[in-house]
């Protein structure tokens, strides 16, 4: 699946989520409205069920923004509701800070799926115009009505509750979403995307990388197709990527202690900082490429590779090392071909 579609999935059910855990509350709020008779909390809560009801109506069928917005207002709403009737010792305002959490990732979703922007900063200024708001009230006016002290608890248990899971849910997947965008970013930046190889990029900052002890065993080989170019000019160019990808995959496969890289083109670097590791499996890699038949679109074909090898020398710089290799490439191109060049 891919990321677009992931994304507007998650979309959908994030708000089914908020959609149907705003009308279980009112159900639990409906229930303490009777039982601790409180009319004006009733009286929300009906208007709050035919919204958050209709709001469902909106999710299904995909109208998001409308549906975002009537659910910031349904909880604002309510929070400014819950303190009127009971006063602020029972945490009804930590949905405004709540909210803060969903607002942001909300409009962050809504950017990446719908490209649309949600008015944040006028959210934002809204939630604390609620909070604020609030507590003066509070400051100002006695509760609406008196409650029990055990209702009092529920209260407090059930609004903070909701409230830090509000926020744990959100934090969460912001984190998940920037850990895979990172993720994705990075293997886009370092590796190729038709042999799903690492890149000239990535051999390149390994090799830079002074954690990397290189010893005298170490070797770098340059591998490059022989007369690639017929291939592309007989069998046309998805042929030619064809190839690439197939003699990726065998040299991932058989020189599995190194690190296997697309250099550009069609040649390849194989690098190997194993400790007595040796050349061998560069000829068995040769020997695999010639012998093997190549089929594509029920024509089939023949291909050889040729392979110059660089041992390590510590005299030598990075550049130094694979220019070596390129000459010895060089030597066996112009010596037949199809060989491996020590
Ligand atoms: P030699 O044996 O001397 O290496 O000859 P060659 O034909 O392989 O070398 P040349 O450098 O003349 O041609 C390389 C060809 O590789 C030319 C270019 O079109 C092809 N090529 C480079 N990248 C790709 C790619 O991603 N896909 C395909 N299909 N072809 C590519
Ligand atoms: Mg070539
Ligand atoms: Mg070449």
């Amino acid at each position: 699946m891919t990321d677009f579609n992931q994304n507007k999935k998650i979309l959908k059910y994030l708000t089914l989520f908020f959609g149907g855990f705003l009308l279980a509350t009112d159900v639990f709020f409906l229930i303490f409205g009777i039982l601790y008779d409180m009319p004006l909390m009733r009286y929300v809560i009906y208007f709050k069920l035919v919204l958050n009801t209709t709001n469902m109506y909106f999710i299904i069928n995909k109208h998001y923004l409308v549906s975002s917005v009537i659910i910031y207002t349904v909880i604002l709403g309510f929070m400014v509701t819950g303190v009127i009737c009971t006063g602020t010792n029972n945490c009804f305002q930590l949905y405004a800070l709540g909210m803060l959490a969903c607002t942001s990732y909300n409009g962050y979703m809504h950017n990446r799926v719908l490209h649309k922007e949600l008015p944040f900063a006028l959210l934002i200024v809204i939630h604390v115009l609620c909070y604020t708001g609030v507590y003066i009230y509070a400051a100002n006016s006695d509760p609406l009505y008196e409650i029990p002290e055990i209702a009092h608890r529920i209260l407090i248990v059930f609004n903070s509750v909701a409230t830090f899971a509000i926020v744990i849910i959100y934090i969460c997947l912001f984190h998940r979403t920037a850990i895979k965008s990172e993720e994705m970013l990075e293997k886009m930046a370092l590796v190729d995307n038709l042999t799903g190889l690492y890149n000239r990029h990535y051999l390149l900052s390994i090799l830079d990388n002074s954690e990397n002890e290189k010893t005298e065993d170490s070797w770098i080989a340059m591998l490059d197709i022989d007369n690639f170019k017929s291939v592309n000019d007989t069998y046309g160019h998805n042929c030619g990527d064809y190839i690439l990808h197939e003699v990726a995959e065998t040299a991932r496969q058989t020189c599995k202690d190194c690190t296997v890289c697309r250099w550009g083109g069609e040649e390849f670097i194989i690098l190997c900082e194993k400790h007595g590791c040796g050349t061998e499996q560069l000829e068995t890699l040769r020997k695999k490429i010639a012998d093997r038949t190549f089929s594509y679109e029920n024509r089939t074909l023949s291909i050889t590779v040729t392979i110059g090898v660089s041992g390590y020398d510590s005299n030598m710089n990075n550049d130094a090392w694979i220019s070596k290799a390129d000459e010895k490439l060089y030597f066996g191109k112009s010596n037949g071909k199809n060989q491996v060049v020590l």
